[in-house]
Parts: C-alpha cells; structure tokens; sequence
C-alpha cells in the first residue's frame, strides 16, 4: 500500500481511506494510494517549512547540487526496476518507460550540476552606495502533477525548485504516481534532509484543491488541463502566489513541398504515437502543402498503418490510455469525426493478446480534416491525428496559429529563409525546424503561451522561475 511521505517518513492518510490503483494495460486494481485530504496537506506543508528553518534551509547551495547528483545516479542504479513500476502504472510501453528514468536521472543531473551556478549582481549605483541582487528560494512550493509522465514530470517540477533551496510539497495525479513515491526513497537515500520533499497523494478536488488553496505554500507549479489550470490560477490570485501554469497543446507539423519527406513521416508518426499521443506536446496537427498532401499523407497513411498498441512488455509504438474515462474520451473524438464524414486514412492495430480489460484505442489517421472541426481545433490526448493541406506559406502561419493553444511547433523544408519566417511567425513556445522533440530536452526551456499556460520550464530558466530576487541597497558613507 503507498502512502504519503511527508517529513521523510511514510504515513497513511489521515481518514485512513485509500484510492485504487490501475493497471491500465488490464483495467485491474493491483495496489492503494492513501487519498489525502486537508489534513494531510496541513501536515506536508507544516513539515515543508519546518526544513526551510532546519538543515535543508541553511545548505550551501554545492551541498543541494550535490544531494540532487546523487539521487539521479541512484535513479540510474535503480532504473530497471522503476522503468518497470512506471510501466506498470501508467501502461507504457516499456521502452518508452525505460527512457522516462533516464530522463528523470538527468534533470537531476542537470539541475545538481547548476545548483550553484546562477548567481546574483552587483549593480553600479550613487557613490557610496553598494547594491547586489540576491537570488533567494521563494519558501514552500506546490507542485500539482498530471498522470502521462510522472517520473518526468518529478524530475522537471520538483527538482529544480530543491535546487533553488526550495521545499516542496507535490500531489502527484491519482493515475499515476508510484515513481514519484520511489523517488523519495531514493531521496532519502541521496541526504535529502526531512521535510525538503514531501508527497501527499489523492484527488484533485480534494488534496490538490487543498494544496492550492493553503496559506502557508508560496509557489504553485501545476501541469494538467487548461480547465484545472484555470482553477488552480484562480486559486492562487487569492493570495497572489506566483502560478506557473503548463496546460495543453494542439501542436502542428508544417510541412512544405520542398521538405525531406521520408525522414518527416517517421517523426510524425512518433510525435503522435508516443505515449499514446497523451503528451501535452504530441504533434496531433498535420499541415501539409497541397501540392504534396496526397503523396505525404500516403506515406504517412502506410507507416500509421503499420503502428500498434500493445502491452508495456510487447513494447510497440503505443500502450493503453491511462483510464476508462480517457479511452472513451478519445473513442468519442474518433466517433464523431467519423460521424461528420471525415475520411480515415489509416488505422494502426491493438496487437494480438492484450487483456480485453486495457483501455487500448488503435492510432488513427484522418484528413482531410475541416479547419473549424473539433478535430482540428481541441486537444484530444490520444493516438488520434487530423491532417489538413494548405496553399503556401501565408495560409501555413495563418493556420498553424488558429487554436486556442501555443506549445511547440515544428516547421519542415529545405528552404533556410522560410524556416526562420515561419518559426519566427509561430505563436508558441518552442519551434523545431527539420526535427520533433515530444516532451525532448531537459536542456530546453519549455512552455506555452495562450491556452497553453505561461511560465517556462527545463533548462536554466527553470531555475529562475523558482527563486525570487532581492535588491539590498546599502549606504555606505564615504
Ligand atoms: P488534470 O488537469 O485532470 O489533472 C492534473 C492534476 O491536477 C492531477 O494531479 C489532478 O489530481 C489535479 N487536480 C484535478 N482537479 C484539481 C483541483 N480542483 N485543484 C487542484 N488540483 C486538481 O490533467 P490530467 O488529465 O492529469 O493530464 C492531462 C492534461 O495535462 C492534458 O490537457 C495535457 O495536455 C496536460 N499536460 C500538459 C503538460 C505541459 O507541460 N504543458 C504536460 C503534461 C500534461
């Protein structure tokens, strides 16, 4: 049975109540969380801020750099196991958990190794003045997880707000959180003093809205849907905490007539595929110039054909969906595409022996899609992609923009001048040019704009996002 960890010590939720977890790859409960509730938040953020007076809060910030280096080479030693845990509770394919490890390993890689690199200034000023700029940890942070990545997710919201000598609370997603329990173990182990991290697991509605709504957190850091985004915002302007808010995508490939086509149909198939497209950005908008729609289209249509979901150990292009809910979600958007009379392309397979009990939905194609579709404009978080041609460049940008969200974009053709008009021109957050990086790059500042949320992630300006920063003037006379 998980329990909560908070103050370096596991402990059952105060109501004693417990929540299911499911396998998603067979629909059967296989362990419990503890459902958390106010009580057992008070507590995680009573013991968070206790470690800010203890010895969390007066380490050098060498020692948390050095603390963070270890618990990823601990992820590593461990990263069979907790691949197959990650696996496990949220039905991917095992590769892809194999390489989510990895990943979290490296944020903590990254960020132990840049834990004391980001200095304050010294700033010129009147005669016999002497000014610095100190960058100091904001206190308690809240960190509110989604369920697609969840040892990703640790690595990229938890981590670098320990490097920045914050101390954290997070409530993982009720679908998913065994690894982000793991790792405080690993934590633990690492010498992360008590009460630095701390876990309270549960419902949203009921731990996360007690975690944002506390008087005592600092920092809200939420990755989910735009809706609970927008409570979670509203949640916090009470008490004007800063929010940093990562929320969905509808994220297209623009691809012009004079791109390389072939090696563009293998990324797309795998911006989409890749975590059974619940990716915030998965690549689920398929712009394509006309003159090339129907031969690109037809490439992609084959290798789409060829992908297959299947069990976390079968390790195909895709696993299950996270839960019954989001499998019927997704099977909706199918439907009534299908329903407007939308052709399907191609429809890739459930492999053969997955448990009739998993929330598996095959990878489909569709396209020419309608602009003004609900296909074509709302986030669907699943292995479902609308193709859609346009006239030339104009039209490309025109469209490329036209949805309530700005995550990534990717811009494919030879052409050096329109490569930098059309990134250039994308309203969003991170361009590729001739590549997809799908949740890519820890080194690589991330986030949206519109509906997307605000505020970036990874990278060194993560870092920046989680502290604060204090002018002290001081007159020293002549
Ligand atoms: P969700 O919004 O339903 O849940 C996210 C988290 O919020 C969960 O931990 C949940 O328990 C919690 N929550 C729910 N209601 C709450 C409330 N009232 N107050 C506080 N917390 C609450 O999202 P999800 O279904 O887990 O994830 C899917 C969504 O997340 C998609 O829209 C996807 O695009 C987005 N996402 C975005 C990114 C990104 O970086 N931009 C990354 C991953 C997922």
């Amino acid at each position: 049975m998980a329990q909560h960890f908070i103050h370096g010590a596991w402990q059952p939720a105060a109501s004693g109540e417990t929540l299911p977890v499911i396998d998603p790859s067979t629909g059967e409960v296989f362990d419990t969380l503890a459902r958390g509730d106010a009580r057992d938040v008070d507590r995680a953020v009573a013991a968070a801020r206790a470690a800010l007076r203890g010895p969390w809060g007066r380490m050098t910030a060498t020692e948390r750099g050095r603390i963070l280096l270890r618990m990823g080479a601990l992820m590593l030693e461990r990263a069979e196991e907790l691949a197959q845990l990650e696996a496990r509770d949220t039905g991917k394919p095992l590769s892809q958990a194999r390489n989510d490890i990895t990943v979290a390993a490296r944020y903590c890689e990254f960020y132990g190794g840049a834990a004391d690199k980001l200095h304050g200034a010294q700033i010129p000023y009147l005669a016999d003045y002497h000014v610095v700029v100190l960058r100091e940890p904001y206190g308690v942070t809240a960190h509110i997880l989604p369920w697609n990545y969840p040892a990703q997710m640790f690595g990229r919201s938890v981590v670098p707000a320990l490097a920045m000598g914050n101390a954290a609370v997070l409530k993982p997603s009720e679908d998913a959180c065994l690894t982000p329990l793991a790792f405080c173990d690993i934590a633990t182990q690492a010498g992360l003093p008590a009460g630095a991290l701390n876990v309270v697991t549960g419902l949203g509605e009921e731990a996360g809205a007690a975690l944002t709504a506390h008087r005592d957190i600092d920092f809200v850091t939420f990755t989910g849907s735009p809706e609970v985004g927008t409570l979670v915002q509203k949640a916090a302007a009470e008490r004007t905490l800063k929010v940093v808010l990562e929320l969905g995508g509808k994220s297209p490939h623009i691809v012009f007539d004079d791109a390389d086509l072939e090696r563009c149909a293998t990324f797309v198939i795998k911006a989409i595929t890749q975590n059974a497209g619940q990716t915030c950005s998965a690549g689920s908008r398929l712009l394509v110039q006309r003159s090339v729609y129907e031969r690109f289209v037809g490439l992609v249509a084959q290798k789409f054909a060829a992908s297959s979901a299947g069990t976390p150990q079968q390790d195909r292009d895709c696993g299950p969906l996270i839960n019954a809910a989001q499998q019927q979600r997704v099977q909706g958007f199918i439907r009534r595409a299908k329903d407007s009379g939308i052709p399907v392309l191609a429809e890739g397979r459930i492999a053969d022996g997955v448990h009739p009990g998993g929330f598996y939905v095959a990878p489909t194609l569709f396209g020419p899609v309608p602009r003004d579709h609900q296909l074509a404009c709302d986030e669907v978080f699943g292995p479902v992609l609308a193709a859609i041609p346009f006239d030339d460049e104009a039209d490309a940008i025109a469209l490329a923009n036209a949805t309530d969200f700005g995550l990534i974009a990717a811009v494919w053709t030879r052409d050096g001048g329109r490569q930098t008009r059309v990134a250039k021109a994308m309203h969003c957050g991170q361009v590729y040019i001739n590549a997809y990086g799908a949740g890519g790059g820890v080194e690589l500042p991330f986030g949206g704009v519109k509906r997307s949320g605000h505020g970036r992630e990874k990278g060194f300006m993560a870092l920046e996002e989680f502290c604060t920063v204090k002018t002290v003037v001081q007159y020293h006379g002549q």
